[in-house]
């Protein structure tokens, strides 16, 4: 077994008892099934509108390169059951042990929907085999800015009390108080659904030069690289420095999810001047490896999304796949079972139970981490490639998926359910080409591992 020269260790913490060592053996026999699944047909036609204007800020730029470009299916080949509307439609709360709890509101998104839904006329069908997520070469002010807004998601309006210690509310709070003092500027903004662009980050401003980088690797001892123990005193934490737990859940959400998406650039990076498709260990080290939070973070979304994945194994288990041929649904159920049954020999790994707990703030914190979460699926139509913008979208809509799972159903309520009473078919897609995306990542942590121990050899 290569050495885990990059992996994390020790508790991931947050309300997760797993730790990273066991997520990285678990991950050896997920990889192989999720893999299996996520080609198979069911899950890799994906209905999707691509074409929805950027409703927070005018100008999010398009990106012309042809990697950016998304390939369309023909419609007619999807099965019938799976274009009609009755599969995509999500069931309406009755129990009071959901999410909200709240009279049902038909013409709204439910209560317990973390994700807001995508619809309009002009969607089209992908197969996802045929746009695999990698690099695109999108980046800049506009790549920039949508990560910005993203991560100002992460601003909750709780009370003084709540958050004793905890500087980034504190400066949210200020935020607040200078809205007050300028009411009519913020009502104009709010009235018009406009959310302020924020400036633009300046561009790498965290890459290391080469002279860095070669000072960096000249530190390890040859063979016995502790990249992420060694990175620590060079990187400096990314994220707000604070005690809330349910604002560093979000952005460790957040923040795993940035960093699985740059590892599956890296890891199928163009090099333009070979014109090849690889990995590239520098892009990993710069963007990932050298920030240890990272790294925890993306293995901070795996148990989250086992954890959801664990909730409706049950559900799944009675879901009808309707492709229109009986032995094609068999074949399916029994490798979505081959999953279940892994699922099922899982240690716990993730407590939603301990978030939303304290007595006067937890019910309008979660509604606020459900309405940040679902205004950060609406950013991804203002993501400037396309092929980023699909990805965006289904992963942010399966990380979206997950939180309904946790946060809007408790265990009692799910036993029993209909299969199709729940989730609506793109939501089941996008959860497990989700929780694949972050498998891969996984596994390619390992693999770039074994790559910067090579390169130290060949030094
Ligand atoms: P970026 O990744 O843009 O990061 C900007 C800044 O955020 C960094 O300077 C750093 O300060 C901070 N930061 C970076 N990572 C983290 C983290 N994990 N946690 C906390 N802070 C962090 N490009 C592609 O080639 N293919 C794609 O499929 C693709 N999909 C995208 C999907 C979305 C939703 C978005 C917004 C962008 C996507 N991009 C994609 C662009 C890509 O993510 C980068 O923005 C781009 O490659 C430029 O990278 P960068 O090194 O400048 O830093």
């Amino acid at each position: 077994k290569p050495p885990q020269c990059s992996n994390p260790s020790g508790l991931i913490g947050d309300s997760s008892c797993c730790d990273y060592e066991t997520v990285d053996k678990l991950n050896v026999g997920f990889s192989a099934k999720l893999q299996e699944i996520v080609s198979m047909p069911f899950f890799r036609y994906f209905k999707v509108n691509l074409y929805k204007e950027c409703p927070f800020w005018d100008g999010a730029g398009l990106c012309m390169n042809r990697d950016c470009s998304v390939e369309t299916m023909d419609k007619q080949k999807i099965p019938e059951q799976w274009r009609s509307d009755a599969l995509g439609k999500v069931s309406i709360a009755t129990s009071n042990q959901l999410f909200g709890a709240m009279p049902v509101k038909p013409a709204m998104i439910k209560d317990q929907e973390f994700c807001a839904p995508d619809i309009a006329t002009d969607e089209v069908y992908v197969d996802l085999k045929d746009n695999p997520e990698r690099f695109t070469g999108y980046s800049g002010p506009s790549a920039d800015m949508v990560w910005k807004a993203i991560y100002e998601e992460n601003c909750f309006d709780v009370s003084k009390e709540m958050t004793a210690g905890c500087q980034y509310c504190e400066s949210e709070r200020k935020k607040l108080k200078e809205q007050q003092a300028h009411p009519e500027e913020h009502k104009h903004l709010k009235e018009n659904n406009i959310l302020v662009p924020p400036e633009p980050a300046p561009i790498d401003a965290k890459k290391p030069s080469k002279e860095q980088m070669d000072e960096i690797f000249s530190r390890v001892p040859k063979g016995k690289g502790d990249l992420a123990q060694l990175m620590k005193g060079i990187a400096k934490e990314d994220g707000p420095e604070e005690s809330c737990l349910e604002k560093r859940v979000y952005y460790r959400l957040i923040s795993g999810l940035h960093a699985s998406i740059s590892i599956h650039i890296c890891d199928e990076w163009f090099n333009q001047t070979t014109g090849e498709w690889g990995p590239n260990l520098d892009c990993f080290v710069s963007r990932v490896g050298m920030h240890p939070e990272r790294l925890e973070n993306i293995y901070f979304d795996y148990v989250v999304l086992l954890r959801a994945v664990s909730k409706i194994s049950d559900y799944l288990a009675s879901y009808e796949f309707c492709t229109g041929d009986e032995a094609v649904d068999k074949n399916i159920m029994s490798v979505v079972m081959e999953l279940v049954d892994l699922v099922k020999q899982c240690p716990p790994t993730f407590d939603e139970k301990l978030l939303f707990q304290d007595a006067g703030q937890g019910k309008k914190l979660k509604n606020q981490f459900r309405d940040h979460f679902r205004n950060v699926t609406r950013i991804m139509d203002c993501v400037g490639c396309e092929k980023c913008r699909l990805w965006g979208k289904i992963q942010t809509t399966g990380l979206g998926t997950a939180l309904k799972l946790l946060f809007s159903y408790d265990d009692a309520s799910l036993k029993g359910h209909r299969a199709d009473g729940i989730l609506s078919r793109s939501e089941i897609v996008t959860l497990l080409n989700t929780f694949n995306r972050f498998s891969e990542s996984i596994s390619a942590i390992e693999r770039f591992g074994v790559m910067y121990q090579q390169r130290l050899r060949d030094e």
